[in-house]
């Protein structure tokens, strides 16, 4: 008989780990406290396949720029102030993460990462699951002379690490994408950066996953865990019991809170964000892109457009913050002064909590306090552009096979004091 695999949360992490382990041949449930039509953090996001984005979120500069956003209420970043131990503590992983050391390990990582999935996006859409990949590249478009200046800087390392990357002017960025009037001091250019459909992703990948056999349990909220000398033998929801044999915990922000009992100790903050989608812009990019300063995603999804921006630490709520909505839609036109905040009247933010770990890593891989536990979660603002891989990683792991790159620096065990 196949060994049981219980994956807890339908999102990219947890269905990229179903399809893997299905091809290993274990027998899969996937589990859910949401029903089906209920959009995790998986949808609305900017669908980015980021080699690009190879550095990660701890770095040195990064605390001194979010302390000078936090003065402003449409700033793209913002720390919610409150009385919180494990704020605090996260906050000195933060900064211990950021020391050029560390830095440079975590790029590497993430350029393996980052690279090895893009190339089983690409497979994955050569076997049916149509999630409408475009491989076009990324720009970085920027406005101001020094943030192009930094960007060279960045496209600099990312060449080093093997990134191609090219650095343009206006007019050579222009010819890339003919449709969009810019207004940049110039943008660089990632031709190894992709984008897709989100939505569409997660609806083929559960098709696909459902069509190799997997059964979903849906509007089961994981309350608890049986565990008995260092072994899970159940999860407890809020409807009766489920056994396994084999466990993977990918409920993205609520994983921390969810492992705490096992006595696990995997730091993460929500890292609330929004998108806004104009279903009929009026102009549509070929290729997706940055726009630096402001930090907003755009992202070209069918004839509509994705705008995609803020980082909101520390609240685990979907509340909207209307400051920080209009603080992207008034960068807009900085970069695309065909756009105005007026042709997104009436269109809904999505919001949606990212999985932020301290150090910018996820967490993949087994914890040495309990056998049948694989954890994969802590993607941060890369999980959709590491979802295969990671998957893949955690159907590995589960099989008892080596995975392909070292994983190490995203040990599960990292923060045990
Ligand atoms: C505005 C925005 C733009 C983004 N753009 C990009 C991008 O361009 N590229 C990119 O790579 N990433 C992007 N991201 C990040 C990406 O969306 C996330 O990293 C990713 O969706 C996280 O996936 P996940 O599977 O870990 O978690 P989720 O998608 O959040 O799924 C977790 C699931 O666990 C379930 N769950 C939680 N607790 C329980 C419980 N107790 N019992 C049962 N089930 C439970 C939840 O219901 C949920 O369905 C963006 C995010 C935002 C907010």
């Amino acid at each position: 008989m196949s060994k049981r695999v219980l994956i807890i949360g339908n999102g990219i992490i947890g269905l990229s780990s179903a399809l893997a382990a299905l091809r290993r041949g274990f027998d899969v449930t996937v589990l859910d406290r949401n029903a089906p039509h209920i959009e995790n953090c998986s949808f609305g996001n900017s669908g980015m396949i980021v080699p690009s984005h190879f550095a990660p979120l701890a770095q040195p500069g990064v605390i001194s720029q979010g302390l000078r956003w936090m003065r402003d209420p449409e700033s793209p970043f913002y720390v919610k102030p409150r009385l919180s131990l494990d704020l605090m503590k996260w906050g000195a992983r933060f900064y211990m993460a950021t020391n050029a050391d560390q830095v440079a390990a975590g790029s590497q990582l993430l350029k393996e990462l980052h690279l090895a999935s893009r190339e089983m996006y690409c497979k994955w859409q050569e076997e049916g699951i149509d999630c409408s990949l475009a491989t076009r590249g990324l720009l970085m478009l920027c406005n101001s002379q020094h943030g192009l200046q930094e960007e060279a800087q960045l496209a600099q390392k990312a060449l080093q690490l093997g990134i191609p990357a090219s650095v343009l002017d206006p007019q050579e960025t222009a010819a890339l994408d003919p449709n969009i009037t810019m207004s940049i001091a110039g943008s660089v250019y990632y031709p190894k950066d992709c984008h897709l459909n989100p939505t569409q992703l997660m609806q083929s990948l559960r098709d696909k996953v459902g069509s190799l056999g997997a059964k979903f349990v849906y509007g089961k909220h994981v309350l608890g865990w049986h565990e008995q000398s260092g072994s899970i033998r159940a999860v407890r929801t809020t409807s009766g019991d489920y056994q396994a044999d084999e466990f993977v915990l990918s409920t993205g922000v609520w994983s921390d809170a969810m492992s705490k009992p096992l006595g696990l100790k995997i730091p993460m903050q929500p890292g609330k964000g929004y998108s806004l989608t104009l279903p009929e812009p009026v102009q549509l990019p070929k290729i997706c892109s940055i726009l630096v300063e402001a930090k907003v995603a755009v992202t070209p999804i069918g004839s509509a457009l994705r705008f995609g921006g803020t980082m909101q630490l520390g609240e685990l709520n979907e509340s909207i913050d209307p400051r920080r909505i209009t603080g992207i839609l008034k960068s807009i036109p900085k970069y695309m002064p065909k756009f105005e905040p007026s042709d997104f009247e009436g269109i809904e933010p999505w919001v949606g909590l990212r999985p932020v770990s301290p150090d910018g890593l996820p967490y993949i891989g087994r914890t040495s306090g309990i056998r049948n536990l694989v954890v994969a979660t802590g993607h941060a603002m890369m999980g959709v552009s590491l979802g295969p891989i990671t998957g893949e990683m955690v159907g590995q792991i589960l099989a008892g096979e080596p995975t392909g790159i070292d994983l190490q620096l995203a040990s599960v065990d990292r923060f045990r004091d």
